[in-house]
């Protein structure tokens, strides 16, 4: 035979550097063999068998000399390059089988054929390998579930599987008793008569070389005798096993099967560490479900103040009764101490800016209708109120001018003290209610409004006109709920109380519509102007009202409520961050843990983008499945707020999606150091880790 041989060194050395003394492991070895020889290295512990074996196996590469595998050079390959030889050309068993745990021997088999992008029916030919070697039935059973005997089998034929042309094996052996040992021994000279396989075999027993053809001893790293006791006896030298390149699969197809590997290897990974991996979550979780809840705050938050404001219309100023104490006392709730009706009609007449005014007097009132009960807000609303405020009716009509005049006994639902008191199919208007004891006529219902900003139910609310409401409902007012002014203004009201209401004029809350929103603040100058002269305010002397313009006041608040989510969402990141850090850490513990794993993965020709990829993926599942359960907490957190608190919330999807997409990158980023460190082992060190 004059053909290229299978293996060919020339004066080989490795030098390993131990502190400060050098190790020569390999001083000079040249060595050719031919394709379908059986050679035996033989030896004693530390003559660098095993330095030797690991450089033809490409798990190692020489310090100097040359080494060329089926003439082509590979001294001076690159990873990407040894990683293909390892996983198309190259059969390596070890000594202590280096099977992956708690995967089947089918599995162990197949993998090999998963790294050469191999990808149709790897199961189906792991099972027929395993079959050849007389392991049928054994296809499912972990490596602990097998004897050592079938162990190496199971080596043997996951080294042969992607059809190398060269097995190694180095003290294949070495672990088995003698009887088990020739067995697997007669195995390896089948494959080399029958099959004409190359079989290079590391052993310190004579009787484990006298399989071979050729017997090379080894000392102190060099060759010390090599010699042939028997003629090739490989029926199909020169042929070695068939190269069989499988069809080219497309890139897209071996990436998506090595991703689904990779998927299916780390799920296994997280399940066997489960308490581990749920507690490696946590902070992704914790993280995804506070940025989810906070955003649907506040985003509902708002949504209700933008509410606020399309309610309240635009052009809009408001004036309250002010900090003022009359009489030294504070005015109690509903109270309307010092604006009266008098200054609405000044405000309409006298302000040039201004285009129309109303006015309200609020108190709490129990309205009762068939049976049912209702604590609710009653509102006694002048002329043109529901116009002012841009609050559309959904049945039924507004008051009329009659209604204003003569006082009557009518009402408007808002839409909770329709459902508090009416059944949810009956029609309310031209029902009669009672409100503080005073029936009135149902004649509208108002459209739904939502929550306030404050979280105040906006809707929980009976609107009757002003006049009503002063003579006939609020007007009769407790008397502690007056102020000192006020309970001097009520002398006789025929109540509960015994004091009759007389008419006082006071309002709540004065509602001013400026002409346009150009003249807003014109009407705000004169306005205040007038209320100050009206209410003989000295220059500089505290107001006795307050008056604002609401669309500012709502969009303050809705500034307010960003700052508000950045400052939450600034607290999830930083959960995202420490969660990440956490998912960094165990992966490099994980990475320490499953280094033989990783060797073992890179001897049967994994690359280092698969080691990589192997943990990334981990790491993103990790921190996926912490964001998934994230959201699904997130949501049902933000339904319990508002159901609980009764704060207006809006899940957002780009929160939702967001929260996803941000938790796998911070696998994505986290995930990488630790992945990259995995894939940056030395094989051949991996493989030595214990
Ligand atoms: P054998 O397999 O023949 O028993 P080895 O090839 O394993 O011998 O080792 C040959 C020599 O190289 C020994 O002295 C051993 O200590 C040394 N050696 C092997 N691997 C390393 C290493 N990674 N670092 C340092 N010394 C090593
Ligand atoms: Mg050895």
């Amino acid at each position: 035979m004059s053909t290229n041989p299978v293996i060919e060194v020339v004066d080989v050395t490795r030098t390993f550097q131990l502190g400060d003394v050098e190790v020569h492991a390999l001083r000079g070895v040249s060595l050719r063999i031919e394709r379908g020889e059986f050679v035996a290295v033989m030896g004693a512990s530390g003559s660098g068998k095993s330095t030797l074996m690991n450089v033809l196996g490409c798990l190692d590469q020489p310090t100097s000399g040359a080494y060329r595998l089926e003439g082509v050079d590979i001294s001076a390959a690159d990873e990407p390059a040894l990683a293909h030889v390892r996983s198309r050309r190259i059969g390596f068993v070890f000594q202590s089988f280096n099977l992956l745990a708690r995967t089947s021997a089918a599995e162990n088999v197949a993998l090999p054929l998963f790294y050469a992008g191999r990808l149709s029916g790897g199961d189906e030919r792991a099972r027929e390998a395993l079959r050849a070697l007389g392991l049928a039935g054994r296809e499912n059973n972990h490596p602990s579930q097998l004897s050592g005997g079938q162990q190496q089998r199971v080596a043997i034929a996951r080294a042969l599987i992607n059809e190398p042309a060269i097995l190694l094996a180095d003290e294949p052996t070495g672990n088995l008793d003698s009887a088990t040992a020739n067995e697997i021994m007669n195995t390896l000279r089948t494959l080399n008569r029958e099959k004409g396989l190359t079989i290079v075999l590391v052993t310190h027993e004579s009787d484990m070389a006298e399989f071979a053809d050729r017997i090379v001893t080894m000392r102190d790293g060099l060759v010390l005798s090599d010699r042939q006791i028997r003629p090739r006896e490989s029926t199909a030298a020169g042929v070695g096993f068939p190269r069989t390149e499988s069809a080219a699969k497309s890139e897209v197809a071996v990436w998506a099967s090595l991703l689904r590997m990779a998927f299916l290897v780390a799920s296994r990974a997280i399940a066997r560490n489960k308490l581990r991996s749920a507690l490696t979550m946590l902070g992704i979780f914790i993280g995804v479900a506070a940025l989810i809840t906070m955003v649907a705050v506040g985003q509902g938050a708002n949504q209700a103040v933008i509410a606020q404001i399309e309610a309240l219309g635009s052009n809009l100023l408001v004036v309250s009764p002010g900090p003022s104490t009359t009489g030294g006392v504070n005015a109690g709730f509903g109270s309307a101490s010092t604006l009266k009706v008098a200054d609405a009609e000044a405000i309409l007449l006298e302000a040039s800016a201004v285009a129309n005014v109303s006015y309200l007097l609020r108190g709490p009132a129990q309205a009762q209708y068939g049976g049912k009960n209702w604590n609710t807000m009653v509102q006694g609303i002048s002329a043109g109120f529901l116009e002012i405020q841009s609050w559309p009716l959904v049945a039924g009509r507004r008051f009329n001018l009659e209604d204003h005049r003569d006082a009557a006994r009518v009402c408007v639902l808002g839409q909770t003290a329709f459902r508090n008191l009416f059944g949810p199919h009956e029609d309310p208007i031209g029902a009669t209610l009672l409100l503080r004891g005073v029936p009135l006529q149902v004649i509208g219902l108002l459209s739904p409004l939502g929550q306030s900003g404050g979280g105040r139910d906006q809707d929980d609310v009976i609107q009757i006109p002003f006049s009503t409401a002063e003579t006939k409902v609020l007007g009769v007012a407790a008397p502690t709920q007056l102020n000192v002014g006020q309970a001097a203004l009520y002398p006789t009201a025929p109540n509960p109380f015994g004091i009759q209401p007389k008419l006082t004029g006071l309002v709540n809350q004065i509602f001013v519509q400026a002409r346009g929103p150009e003249l807003v603040d014109t009407a705000l100058a004169e306005v205040t102007e007038l209320l100050e002269r009206r209410h003989r305010i000295a220059p500089g002397a505290v107001r006795d009202f307050d008056l604002r313009n609401l669309s500012q006041v709502a969009q303050a608040r809705e500034g307010s409520s960003r700052v508000m989510a950045l400052l939450l969402a600034a607290v999830a990141s930083i959960s995202l961050i420490v969660g990440g850090i956490g998912i960094m850490n165990i992966l490099l513990v994980s990475v320490t843990e499953r280094t033989r794993e990783i060797g073992i993965r890179m001897a049967i020709g994994a690359r280092r983008t698969h080691v990589l990829l192997q943990f990334l993926v981990e790491a993103v599942l990790l921190s996926g499945i912490g964001g998934v359960a994230g959201i699904a907490v997130g949501i049902a957190l933000t339904q319990l707020i508002s159901w609980l608190a009764g704060w207006p919330t809006l899940l957002s999807p780009v929160a939702i999606g967001g929260g996803f997409i941000f938790s796998a990158a911070v696998g994505i980023f986290f995930g990488y150091y630790p992945a990259r460190r995995a894939s940056m082992l030395n094989p051949i060190e991996a493989l030595r880790y214990e």
